[in-house]
């Protein structure tokens, strides 16, 4: 069986873009593959953060995954923190990973330009070798990301190419290492649709859990009356493609992806419309029809919100799939980093 690893911030209310991008792709796999899902709460702090609310937005994220579909007896569940392997794969990880490549990530590009480049923590430049080892300690096959992490995950693969060079082949063997690859290099799993979800506010921008505005996106926990206010121009008909409106476009791709109609039929339907026309459409169809295509249990905001709140009432019921998704994993984790030491010549303990 294909071993599967992804995993989602902390760092606010999972919202569309997140479920149709990652989660609900996690809901498939989990029956046919060996699927570790993680609450990548280490992550979670590389841009200033309110400590004390870490630990409830981790609970609610790992809620909110079991009310999405994840089955915690066929899939492990687990706090990345728990498992402590991550932190120490990092930093062996660390020492095979030039710096240039990490200058040249895009998202550490766009979100030191946000803070302000001087203040930006060091975590935020070496985020993506952690993510490398939170992958590569699983020895994955695939990884099912938004197309915002597909760049990481080269990167993941050009650490695993590395690290097999420089300590498991033949060259490390003739001075005495152990030969053979170290790490399996791992795939990205990109949704053919859904994987860029925009933002409502903003089209040229991803919906991000981390954008200041809680207008720009539609959380998974939004109450029922979704409210989609969005600076659209109220008079001009709905067009896709152009690339003067992008919010436009991207408003039509979500109608299109949750109604799971084609483009044409949406272009169809909805070229005499204006924003005021369409508003009550898509809002509805956002309510009514948000399901996994594939799935067959029928999965709505409404339902997603009902599990939620049946999990979150028995609080121990959530420890408890927690430490046994931690048990698990750090099982296969821990195997890895010995491994890794031993490859890399450390003095056995
Ligand atoms: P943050 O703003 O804190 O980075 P985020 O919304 O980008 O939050 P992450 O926790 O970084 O969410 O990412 C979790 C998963 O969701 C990743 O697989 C990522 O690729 C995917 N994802 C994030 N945003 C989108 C989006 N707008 N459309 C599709 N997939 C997305
Ligand atoms: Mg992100």
């Amino acid at each position: 069986r294909k071993r599967i690893v992804s995993g989602v911030q902390p760092t606010g209310s999972i919202h569309l873009g997140n479920y149709l991008g990652a989660i609900k792709n996690w809901i498939d796999l989990q029956n046919t593959c060996e699927t570790l899902f993680f609450i990548v709460d280490l992550h979670a702090i590389t841009l200033p953060y309110e400590g004390h609310k870490l630990s409830k937005a981790t609970k609610d994220t790992a809620a909110l995954y079991l009310a999405c579909g994840v089955d915690p007896s066929k899939a492990s569940v687990f706090v990345q923190s728990h498992v402590r392997a991550h932190v120490e794969l990092m930093w062996l990880l660390s020492s095979a990973t030039p710096i240039g490549w990490l200058n040249r990530m895009i998202q550490f590009k766009e979100k030191s330009q946000k803070e302000g480049n001087e203040n930006v923590g060091v975590a935020l430049l070496t985020y993506p070798v952690l993510m490398a080892s939170d992958i590569l300690l699983y020895q994955s096959d695939l990884v099912p990301v938004g197309e915002d992490q597909k760049q990481h995950l080269e990167l993941t693969r050009e650490i695993a190419e590395r690290v097999n060079y420089l300590y498991g082949g033949r060259k490390w063997k003739k001075l005495g290492g152990r030969g053979g690859a170290i790490f399996k290099v791992p795939e990205a799993l990109i949704p053919p649709t859904g994987a860029r979800v925009m933002s409502l506010t903003d089209g040229l921008s991803k919906m991000s859990k981390s954008a200041p505005s809680d207008q720009s996106r539609i959380n998974l926990l939004d109450s029922k009356d979704v409210s989609i206010n969005i600076s659209v121009n109220l008079v001009l008909l709905l067009e896709f493609d152009n690339p003067e409106r992008p919010e436009c476009n991207n408003l039509l791709s979500v109608y299109q992806l949750i109604t799971s109609k084609s483009k044409q039929e949406v272009l169809e339907e909805c070229k005499d419309m204006n924003w005021g026309s369409f508003k009550p459409l898509l809002t509805d169809a956002l309510i009514d029809h948000l399901h996994p295509i594939q799935v067959s249990l029928p999965l709505c905001l409404a339902a997603i919100q009902e599990r939620y709140a049946e999990i979150t009432s028995d609080p121990s019921y959530l420890d408890g799939v927690l430490a046994d998704g931690a048990s698990k994993a750090a099982s296969i984790a821990d195997a890895t980093v010995n491994n890794v030491y031993q490859a890399m010549g450390f003095l056995r303990r």
